[in-house]
């Protein structure tokens, strides 16, 4: 696929589910306030973790998802791989991967994901997946395989999975846990009232569900979660979601902004200030979660070796 049939591509989805209202105010020009301007750092480091990923031929969420931080990330020598090939299943009205038919799995993907971990020398490794609706499991097997790779030959580097909800299917997540990961996350991403709009095939219910099981199955593997803000939520729906989360035994917490990835994507409706985050940030470890990252930026994979690391204060011990 060329890169302007794919652009082209990217520019027609998730019109369809969105009113003309949305579709015109999602052509307005919004200025991004100064808070989300960010400087692309090239080092040899990101060209060290490009070099590595184009070798293994693998797929990051970093770029098919456009992510802002990934500058800065790379020249960190982290990435985030996406695993299950580079198109998803489903059509997110805020997510910049790209839908299709994806094609089959690559049995040696895990091994390849393993061999770019061990080439980088990364000691936390975040991997995700896109949905596969069209598998029987929904791409945990390939997960687990992938957890179990990077475990042969990286015993002592951390492994965060970023699950879909693989329709809530029970078996498939238990063939996750079972891998072993040390940290399981799956994103909430909007209030319950949004997430029909914003995330089109999933349920808030159910991804509460599958972060529930994960923590009654494995209490051992935290479990993390995270919100986009600027959706159009209000604040009793984010607390209420917070509540939720917390009921459901998720530990870890990220919180950002979200950005309109092309004018076919859900409009901002509102640029959240960092000091408002912030606020979040202290009512979240208020309510029990161990460890928050809030801000502007923040993505649900960033810096996720510190989340996953830091010692839980005693003022987040509190519980609802
Ligand atoms: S925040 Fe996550 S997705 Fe974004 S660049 Fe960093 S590692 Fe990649």
């Amino acid at each position: 696929m060329t890169a302007a049939s794919d652009a082209k591509r990217r520019a027609q989805r998730g019109g369809a589910e969105r009113s003309s209202d949305e579709r015109a105010d999602a052509k307005r020009p919004q200025q991004k306030p100064p808070w989300l301007r960010v400087r692309l750092r090239w080092t040899p480091e990101f060209e060290r973790v490009q070099a590595t990923l184009e070798g293994q031929r693998l797929h990051t969420v970093c770029a098919s998802a456009a992510c802002p931080n990934l500058g800065e990330c790379w020249s960190r020598g982290t990435a985030t791989f996406m695993i299950g090939g580079n198109l998803c299943t489903r059509r997110c009205g805020f997510c910049d991967v790209a839908t299709g038919r994806p094609a089959a799995l690559d049995p040696r993907e895990p091994e390849r994901v393993a061999a770019a971990v061990e080439t980088l020398g990364l000691a936390f490794a975040v991997v995700t997946c896109v949905a596969r609706d069209d598998l029987p499991d929904g791409g945990a097997g390939q997960m687990a395989l992938t957890v179990r790779a990077i475990r042969e030959r990286c015993p002592e580097t951390g492994i965060e999975v970023l699950i879909a909800d693989y329709k809530g299917s029970e078996p498939a997540l238990r063939r996750v846990l079972d891998a072993g990961p040390d940290v399981l996350n799956h994103n909430l991403e909007t209030v319950a009232r949004l997430t029909r709009r914003v995330r089109v095939a999933a349920r808030y219910e159910r991804s509460l569900l599958v972060l529930r099981r994960a923590a009654e199955l494995r209490p051992d593997i935290p479990t993390k979660s995270g919100l986009m803000l600027g959706l159009g939520e209000t604040a009793p729906e984010v607390l209420r979601a917070l509540a939720d989360l917390r009921e459901a035994g998720v530990s870890l917490l990220t919180l950002g902004q979200y950005l309109q990835p092309s004018p076919s994507h859900l409009p901002v409706a509102r640029y959240v200030p960092p000091d408002e985050f912030e606020a979040w940030a202290e009512r979240a470890r208020a309510i029990g979660f161990r460890e928050v990252a809030a801000g502007p930026l923040v993505r649900s994979s960033y810096r996720a070796e510190a989340l996953a690391a830091r010692p839980r204060p005693p003022s987040a011990a509190a519980s609802l």
